[in-house]
């Protein structure tokens, strides 16, 4: 059984203790299968995940933050922050004003200085908690250890009404095999298993139709080989820079300052990658203002690795990778969501996954806090009636009340509203759900995207 599934089991235990009962709050429960490429979906007949597909919502694919690996975008899944808002823009990365070094391989590196250098970060399980009144979460996710807004997940015998469970498959079996391997097709027979196992779960004790669950992944997989493998010191003397990343992507701290110039150019004329200067690096990428990205980044074309040393490498299980640009397609994660939020046999458009954050904030009806993302890319998977429209309508009527108010002359008569505050998704919906606001990419008070990303 996989650390994942204690999880699990824990999570249905928790309402069992609290006297058969389950929290009366909306809830969700967050699912990701690290390395699920989207086309996995339609290239393997998974029942489970199609049972999924087909009764609940889902995307083609959705669009994951830049740079395309593990821990960058889990953190993004669960904070609605990109790379560059949230801090935690590699598996491996180098911090110059910490002067630390963090690697997903070393647990004891999984701190707040990492997860929480922008003060505004709160990821979702604090967000409900937060919201208290008979709200808990627990989780199992990538800097779920850790205390943010005073709020650390349950471990008390309280029904939740927010779980997060990560899954370190089929990531692993696609970096040893390749996507397209039958390795890759058992191990998602395998989970497609898993996932029925935890579906029947929740439908003996009653909780399928009452959990809004959501599966979803952190990115895809593509396959390298020994013909696409790029080793740097064939190129630079590897004592000009330290390089922290994966083969896909690093970002390069030249060590003298003066040598950055000549280290761009070496860079510049090894074939099949792309070196950007920090302030080259394109602003649709949203990886750029941190002091965690170097001078310099290199990312590699599309499957193609970098090696920073001639290694040895045993070709037989190193056949894929991910970390590429977030536009290829082989890089795209799964979305599926079921639930009474969530419409039933629906095709939703295409998103990013920093909108999951305010998505599932206005389902579990709590305010989000700062975020990138847009509710309204993801409102209509939903079955509420947003009165996005009433607001505008009584906007209007305000409007004109005012007009001829001041025309007139007339004083001592105050409006009670704010427009700035004035929730843009308030919603009554089958739940009763609190009226909330969507906080938008840099539209929360006082602070604006800008403001938000931390300046090198
Ligand atoms: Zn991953
Ligand atoms: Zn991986």
């Amino acid at each position: 059984m996989t650390r994942a599934f204690y999880f699990f089991l824990t999570f249905v235990l928790f309402y069992h203790i609290a006297g058969h009962t389950h929290s009366d709050k909306p809830m969700v429960l967050l699912l990701s299968f690290d390395g699920f490429r989207w086309d996995y979906l339609l290239k393997h007949n998974l029942t489970n995940f199609n049972s999924i597909k087909k009764n609940g919502t889902h995307a083609e694919y959705m669009i994951n933050s830049f740079s395309t690996v593990t821990f960058p975008n889990h953190w993004t899944l669960v904070t609605g922050l990109y790379e560059e808002s949230h801090g935690i823009i590699q598996n491996i990365m180098y911090d110059p004003v910490l002067n630390k070094t963090f690697n997903l391989g070393m647990p004891e590196t999984y701190t707040k200085e990492w997860f929480g250098q922008n003060k505004l970060t709160e990821p979702i399980w604090a967000t409900n908690q937060k919201a208290g009144n008979g709200r808990y979460s627990a989780a199992e996710w990538l800097g779920s250890n850790l205390e943010f807004s005073g709020q650390n997940i349950t471990t008390a015998k309280n029904p939740i009404n927010f779980g997060a469970i990560y899954f370190d498959e089929p990531d692993h079996y696609g970096h040893l095999y390749g996507p397209d391997s039958k390795e890759i097709a058992e191990k998602l027979q395998e989970l497609d298993g898993d996932l029925g196992y935890l579906l029947d779960q929740l439908k003996s004790h009653h909780l399928f139709d009452k959990v809004n669950l959501i599966i979803t992944s952190d990115h895809g997989m593509d396959s390298i080989s020994e013909k696409t493998v790029i080793f740097l010191e064939d190129y630079i003397d590897d004592n000009l820079y330290d390089a922290y990343g994966s083969r896909a992507c690093y970002s390069i701290f030249v060590k003298d300052a003066t040598n950055i110039e000549l280290v761009y150019q070496k860079f510049k004329a090894i074939k099949n990658i792309d070196v950007y200067k920090k302030d080259e690096i394109p602003e649709s990428l949203r990886y750029k203002y941190n002091v965690r990205i170097g001078d310099m980044i290199l990312v590699s074309h599309l499957g193609y690795a970098m090696y920073l040393k001639k290694i040895p490498i045993d070709w037989t299980l190193t056949n894929g990778d991910h970390g590429y640009y977030n536009n290829e397609t082989s890089m795209f994660p799964i979305f599926l969501a079921h639930g009474p939020a969530f419409k039933k046999s629906y095709k939703s458009r295409v998103f990013n996954n920093v909108d999951l954050y305010p998505l599932m904030c206005f389902i579990l009806g709590v305010q989000p806090a700062y975020n990138n993302g847009t509710l309204e890319n993801v409102i209509d998977m939903l079955v509420f009636k947003v009165a996005n429209q009433n607001i505008q309508q009584n906007f209007i009527f305000v409007l004109l009340l005012l007009i001829p108010a001041v025309l007139v002359g007339m004083t001592g008569m105050f409006v009670c509203f704010t427009i700035k505050n004035s929730p843009k998704g308030t919603v009554m919906t089958e739940y009763g759900y609190d009226t909330i606001s969507n906080c938008e990419d840099g539209e929360i008070e006082g602070v604006n995207n800008d403001q938000s990303r931390l300046i090198a």
